[in-house]
């Protein structure tokens, strides 16, 4: 997976600034806010509002996905390991507070909608001990 070639899919024009965030998010091992994504590009770190108005673009065109919010922070992941219409369920451990991604764990869509609500996605946080905690 190529930022470059994300971008294009997306139909995204290929700056800079959208390619070194993109590729931060390949990277990625787990889902990141915005301020860990302004530490890891320290150096020549573009500003806050550019890596907002980026990630704006990016969730715009589905690249990526707001995965959860914890203490008031927004993190964010790359949507290939989601569907049309459902992200992978996280699970956060009560006891260390990790939260990691469950790829392979699916849960059926919410049946029983009450009348006049369109579901665009769904999103399964689950709660409970990770392995280290166990
Ligand atoms: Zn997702
Ligand atoms: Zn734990
Ligand atoms: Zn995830």
């Amino acid at each position: 997976m190529r930022a470059d070639e994300l971008l294009e899919q997306a139909g995204l024009r290929k700056t800079r600034q959208r390619l070194r965030i993109l590729n931060t998010l390949i990277k990625a091992t787990k889902p990141m806010s915005q301020e860990e994504i302004a530490f890891k590009l320290k150096g020549n770190t573009p500003n806050k509002v550019t890596i907002y108005r980026c990630m704006e673009d990016f969730l715009a065109v589905g690249l990526i996905h707001e995965a959860y919010i914890e203490a008031r922070k927004r993190y964010y992941e790359l949507g290939h390991h989601c569907n049309d219409t459902q992200c992978h369920p996280h699970f956060t451990c009560i006891k260390c507070g990790i939260t990691q991604c469950m790829f392979e764990a699916s849960v059926p869509m919410a049946k029983g909608i009450q009348k006049g609500f369109l579901v665009h996605r769904q999103q399964v946080r689950l709660q409970g001990l990770c392995p280290n905690c166990c």
